[in-house]
């Protein structure tokens, strides 16, 4: 008998925020772009952001020179549009890391700056940057903001107003047909095939569970990425349409989970929509629609159906938030994360020792002083040694202090450099957690590098939470690795 296989790497576990048991699970949605189809991110950000460009060049701009950087930012940071700044900020929102345009804000300037201001994303002055189609926009805004403080820029009204045209032209690039056209002309560039995937899809159907296609990409799009990734990888000649009980094309999520918009037949392959007249069916294709009806088509409620999604506010928050549909959030970038900090596992271990080394010093300097002050007023239990042997101790243990400090600095940097040598691990801020990670824990139940994962945990598993940890409990092996950032402010 077979024993069940390990997942390939500790980056492509299923990691459990709220426990889900798979078995009560009956019926999984999916988005589609980032989700069940994956792209190789520098390539389509890269062509995204050369269209938006040309837009911009079109327009009389002096950008034909600027190129996509694919390391200029990451998911999970925040565009300051008042100040046209990118930011990385902690679980509370105080802010751990800026860049003004592609310039790296000082310390000093960053802590004048942003001080007193605890990010909200309710308001509208910030953009979280939720997929990794956020890449491109938020590269090119960062270079143009650059151009605009050399009053290059003319017409543009200040770091706002760019923003909002950076963000049109990008909107319209995505709907405007042509950029569509070139991937589905040529998938094999774009797309990464994930092989795993259709045989975790067909377990989940043959454990009985109901499977969904909601994506915001239009149907002609949507067939082309599916057929590329799917057929010819099931038995018996079936095609990815014979996988979904509902596909949902056009949704226009997050409204889909909180509106009741009109939904259409596609009544053709190449696209022909007519009016819906009857609730779902199953073998039909439709446009719009929302999740109300979804629910009213498979007759369960919120927590028997489990909507897997790249998107951190249209897949995973609104879904969460509105209809406590259970959540899972596909984070391709989890693999490179988790084995930048397996990586970095030994070092961080002898920085851990050096970071207790460094608290008992601390400890120790502060009873001096103490000791100190009460020798000198007179005042309290009896202190033993003289002034000059504790002025002498004192000394002694700030210098330990300052060596210590000064093998720890560059660490602190290279462990602030993980993965991205800009902005670090995108799920850490510092000593912290990131802002990225807090919503992760927030309004995902479980997260995963990509869908495939799910065959190696299987359509039964019962995925558990850990127990949570606060700053009292003991610490607990595999706990979030302590960094030294705490150390340098950063
Ligand atoms: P989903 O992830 O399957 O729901 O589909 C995402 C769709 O949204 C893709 O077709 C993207 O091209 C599209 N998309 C991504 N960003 C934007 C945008 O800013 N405006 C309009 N469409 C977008
Ligand atoms: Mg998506």
């Amino acid at each position: 008998m077979q024993r069940s296989p390990e997942p390939p790497s500790k980056g492509r576990g299923v990691f459990c925020n709220r426990t889900l048991n798979m078995r009560s699970i009956r019926a999984i949605g999916y988005d589609m772009d980032y989700t069940l189809v994956d792209y190789h991110v520098e390539v389509w950000e890269r062509r995204a952001y050369e269209c938006v460009r040309d837009v911009f060049v079109a327009a009389g701009w002096p950008v034909a020179h600027l190129e996509f950087d694919p390391n200029a930012v990451i998911r999970g940071l925040i565009i300051d549009t008042e100040l046209g700044n990118t930011l990385k900020a902690n679980r509370f929102g105080f802010i751990k890391r800026a860049l003004h345009g592609t310039r790296v804000m000082e310390f000093d300037e960053q802590r004048t700056t942003y001080a007193r201001t605890i990010i909200d994303l309710a308001d509208g002055r910030w953009v979280f940057l939720n997929t990794l189609f956020s890449l491109s926009e938020a590269c090119l805004y960062g270079q143009l903001v650059d151009l605009l403080d050399q009053r290059a820029l003319p017409g543009v009204m200040g770091y706002r107003d760019l923003y909002q045209r950076v963000r049109v032209a990008t909107d319209g690039i995505h709907k405007d047909g042509a950029l569509k056209r070139e991937i589905i002309a040529d998938p094999e560039r774009f797309v990464v095939r994930d092989t795993e995937l259709p045989l975790a899809l067909l377990d989940q159907k043959h454990a009985g569970k109901k499977l969904m296609l909601i994506t915001n990409s239009e149907w002609e799009y949507t067939r082309a990425m599916m057929t590329f990734a799917f057929d010819g990888f099931l038995p018996g000649g079936k095609t990815w349409r014979d996988l979904f009980d509902i596909i949902i094309v056009g949704a226009r999520k997050p409204e889909f989970f909180t509106y009741q918009g009109p939904v259409f037949e596609v009544a053709t392959d190449d696209g022909l929509l007519r009016p819906s007249v009857s609730g779902l069916r199953t073998g039909v294709a439709y446009l719009g629609g929302s999740a109300a009806q979804v629910e009213r088509a498979l007759g369960l409620s919120g927590d028997e159906i489990l909507y897997v999604g790249d998107h951190m506010f249209g897949d995973v928050h609104v879904t969460k938030s509105v209809l406590r549909w259970r959540t899972a959030l596909i984070l391709r970038e989890l693999e490179a994360e988790v084995g930048a900090i397996e990586s970095f596992h030994a070092f961080e271990v002898d920085l851990k020792a050096r970071m207790e080394e460094k608290e008992r010093l601390e400890a120790e300097l502060s009873w001096a002083r103490l000791s100190l002050q009460r020798l000198q007023a007179g005042y309290g239990p009896p202190v033993e040694g003289t002034e000059a042997e504790w002025h002498a101790h004192i000394h002694a243990t700030r210098n330990r202090l300052l060596e210590i400090d000064a093998s720890i600095a560059p660490m602190a940097r290279a462990s602030g450099e993980l993965a991205n040598s800009r902005w670090g691990l995108l799920t850490r801020a510092g000593n912290d957690k990131s802002h990225l990670a807090r919503q992760v824990e927030r309004y995902a139940d479980v997260y995963t590098s990509r869908v495939s994962n799910f065959l190696h945990a299987t359509p039964f598993i019962y995925l558990r939470s850990p127990r949570g940890s606060l700053p009292h409990d003991p610490s607990t092996p595999g706990g979030p690795p302590l960094s030294p950032a705490l150390v340098t402010g950063r």
